[in-house]
């Protein structure tokens, strides 16, 4: 059976990606996790999410970007996503990945690039997150971040944290006394035992140690995770504290647990669902088989068909 790093190893192999896209097969399979290749899928599937209850974030599949040309024509797309949520009318703000911005080029290329998403949702009144990457760039990642959100105010960028990384608790005491609006999921890189967690216990025990820190901090966060145990640990832990149902929102991804989404949705519960689109779906893609085998078994099920 593949394990975790494998698959991740294999989500990082760029030939593969190339290798991949050219079977028609694999559309059919990946629709399961993502919305569709272009803008106007996303927003009707966004449109389905939002009559279910749930909000949504747009996530325009790339990463990793080597051209200057490329990353000015990931601008012009969230540019142009931001335009359409205000057109379409529909409930959802966009995730963001400062790899796809030209991390790996240049971070002053990259400040410049974010920087003109977050102005544009600035003053469209919507708000952009940045999601968080390898822990290569975690430390450049959240620089860029605070350097944005000293210009943004609290409602127009926010960033994640992952408790994989033993760093994470420190980060969040660090980006509250800004403070800063966080994401906080689990992490879904292969990383080594210096900088994360190695067993799963470990990774959710720091889990509900930094939720606690989130919701208690009165801030509006985002709890990603599709772990019941996780969840149940926020509600109990609002409950206890007197925190309100509307103080920070679920979020999940798109096409996993959607019982769970509404159910939460349903409970009076904000949840938020990450809609990834676009060509580029291949890392994405393999970090979801990574997250579960029994997916692997779904693609193999279907490629055998
Ligand atoms: C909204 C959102 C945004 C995210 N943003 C980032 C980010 O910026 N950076 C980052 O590193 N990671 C991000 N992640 C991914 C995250 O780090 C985890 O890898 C992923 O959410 C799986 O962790 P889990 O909390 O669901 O718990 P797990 O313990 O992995 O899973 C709990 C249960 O959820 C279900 N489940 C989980 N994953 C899958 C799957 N792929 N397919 C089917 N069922 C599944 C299964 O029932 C599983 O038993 C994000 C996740 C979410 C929900």
């Amino acid at each position: 059976m593949l394990t975790r790093s494998a698959l991740l190893y294999l989500a990082r192999q760029e030939k593969l990606k190339d290798f991949a896209a050219r079977f028609a097969v694999f559309k059919k399979i990946t629709a399961r996790f993502i919305a569709g290749e272009t803008i106007d899928e996303a927003v009707a599937a966004i449109q389905e999410l939002n009559k279910r209850g749930c909000s949504a974030s747009f996530d325009h599949l790339n990463e990793s970007v080597s051209s200057i040309a490329e990353t000015e024509a990931e601008v012009r797309e969230y540019l142009d996503v931001l335009a359409q949520i205000d057109d379409s009318g529909i409930n959802s703000n966009v995730s963001i990945k400062l790899t796809q911005f030209g991390l790996e080029i240049d971070p002053e290329l990259t400040y410049g690039n974010a920087r003109k998403v977050v102005e544009d949702a600035a003053r469209r009144k919507n708000f952009v997150r940045i999601d968080m990457e390898g822990s290569n760039v975690t430390q450049i990642t959240i620089d860029i971040f605070k350097r944005l959100r000293s210009e943004f105010g609290l409602n127009d960028v926010g960033i994640v944290l992952q408790s994989y990384l033993y760093r994470t608790e420190a980060d969040a005491r660090d980006l509250l006394k800004i403070p800063a609006r966080i994401r906080l999921c689990k992490g879904a890189y292969d990383e080594p035992p210096e900088v994360a967690y190695a067993d799963k216990k470990d990774v959710d025990a720091n889990y509900v140690r930094v939720m606690k820190l989130l919701l208690a901090s009165g801030v509006y966060h985002g709890i990603a995770t599709h772990d019941p145990k996780m969840i149940d640990a926020t509600i109990d832990f609002a409950a206890q504290q007197g925190i309100a149902k509307e103080a920070f929102e679920f979020q999940m991804l798109f096409g996993i647990r959607r019982d769970l989404q509404e159910q939460l949705a349903r409970e009076g519960y904000n949840m938020r669902v990450y809609v990834p689109y676009g060509k580029h779906w291949y890392p994405y893609f393999m970090r979801r088989l990574a997250e579960r085998p029994a997916n692997v078994w779904f693609v193999l099920k279907n490629l055998w068909k």
